[in-house]
């Protein structure tokens, strides 16, 4: 182990480190002792040489170290075996009967780089280092022997590659697939969804809702409902199954209005289920912009807001929190007295306390008043480990329209 290249660090830069978050930034260092080539296994030390832990090193990146380990551990097939198996104890823990879900979310799981979705019988692995990537085939071994899986699948084709010099990358690594092109179905909460594995968003679905579908579905299970950015309609079908007597669901995609109509089909739930390819703020302008002497008449029980990220850094916060007033007005102007709003952010630079005061200022200017009645977070297969905020992004809420 003493082998290793040493990384020093500056002092100061340790207490991150120590705490157990798992980025080591190029500006933390102090030096290398000796060379190390990307991808390389390095220690880490304090300025006074204590031993901080083991990672891997990336000259490219601004991350020059993804730690691993406090401890001086080897790291072959058995230490990837040992940490899938923890990461999966901690799904079955959590998530109990589910069939379908991550079974390792990179830092929240400690290995940074590194994400793999299990969708029934296939695995989805995205490997978004130099360190993971160069390992691949030892962890698509270790995923063999705890799994057996149909096939294991990459999905490399993630922006985040990039930032560590990894050219974009899909195909089937391991096992067979009838066709890698056919879409899979898989079950979340005992419903079907199909996959579409080379091309949907994330690797699939949107398995980080699965425990929000479920819960939401508590609220949106009657009357009227409306699924805003539906994708393939994870909230909508579950409202249809809870006992909605109508569920629209509105994205943009026109393919995932036509997977999210069919996923409805195969459920059983096309009676009470509709879907339409629209622009979401488009759709809610147009039935929310009276004239000064009308007055919008609320036609829903329930809506649900599930919209992609609207930041991709912090200056594009101010934009964000716009989009975000604008679809929580209009959404609010549609929800009869009594109704629900179920609504999400998924932006990491928008945190609780943001997302709420701008829906505070939607019912403010929609003359409404709100009571909180749920609060979500991410999945349980998406762990948040607070001491590394950047395991943190998905927040929810639902209200009741009071008045
Ligand atoms: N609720 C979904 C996930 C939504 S992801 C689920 O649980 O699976 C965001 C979705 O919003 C994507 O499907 C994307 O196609 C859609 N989208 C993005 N911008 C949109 C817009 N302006 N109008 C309608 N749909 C939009």
């Amino acid at each position: 182990m003493d082998a290793l290249p040493t990384v020093l660090l500056k002092p100061g830069e340790a207490d991150r480190v120590v705490a157990g978050h798992p980025w080591v930034y190029q500006s933390s260092i102090l030096r290398l002792t000796q060379p190390a080539g990307d991808g390389a296994l390095v220690q880490v030390k304090d300025h006074r040489q204590r031993f901080l832990g083991v990672g891997f090193y990336n000259s490219k990146s601004k991350i020059h170290v993804r730690m691993l380990s406090p401890d001086r551990v080897s790291v072959d097939e058995a230490f990837f075996r040992q940490r899938i198996r923890a990461a999966l104890e901690v799904r079955i823990k959590h998530l109990p009967g589910a069939t379908s879900f991550r079974v390792v979310n990179a830092e929240s799981d400690f290995l940074s780089g590194f994400i793999v979705d299990k969708y029934e019988d296939v695995l989805v692995l995205q490997t978004s280092s130099v360190g993971m990537e160069q390992r691949k085939p030892m962890i698509v071994s270790a995923l063999q022997e705890i799994f057996s899986p149909r096939a294991i699948i990459e999905r490399n084709d993630i922006a985040s590659r990039k930032f560590e010099g990894l050219p974009d990358a899909s195909g089937v690594l391991a096992g067979e697939l009838a066709s890698p092109m056919a879409a899979l179905q898989a079950q979340l909460n005992g419903l079907k969804f199909e996959v579409n594995l080379f091309g949907g968003h994330k690797t699939g679905l949107y398995l980080d809702q699965q425990t929000n579908y479920r819960r939401v579905a508590e609220l949106t299970g009657r009357g009227q409902v409306l699924d805003c950015f539906s994708f393939l309609g994870g909230f909508a079908l579950h409202a249809g199954r809870a006992g909605a007597a109508h569920v629209h669901a509105i994205d943009q995609s026109e393919e995932a209005v036509a997977v999210a109509a069919r996923n409805a089909s195969a459920n059983g739930l096309s009676e009470n289920c509709s879907f339409e390819t629209a622009n979401v703020f488009d759709w809610l302008k147009a039935r929310t912009a009276a004239k000064p002497h009308e007055k919008v008449v609320p036609h829903f029980d329930s809506v649900i807001l599930d919209p992609p990220s609207f930041t991709r850094n912090r200056a594009s916060v101010p934009d964000a929190l716009r989009g975000y007033k604008e679809i929580h007005l209009r959404a609010l102007k549609l929800l009869k007295t009594g109704g629900a709003l179920a609504t999400f952010c998924c932006s990491h630079h928008v945190d609780a306390s943001m997302f709420q005061d701008v829906i505070l200022a939607a019912a403010f200017d929609a003359r409404r008043v709100l009571r909180r009645v749920a609060t979500y977070s991410q999945s349980p297969d998406h762990p948040i480990i607070p001491v590394i905020p950047e395991t943190e992004y998905l927040k929810g809420f639902a209200f009741e329209v009071i008045r």
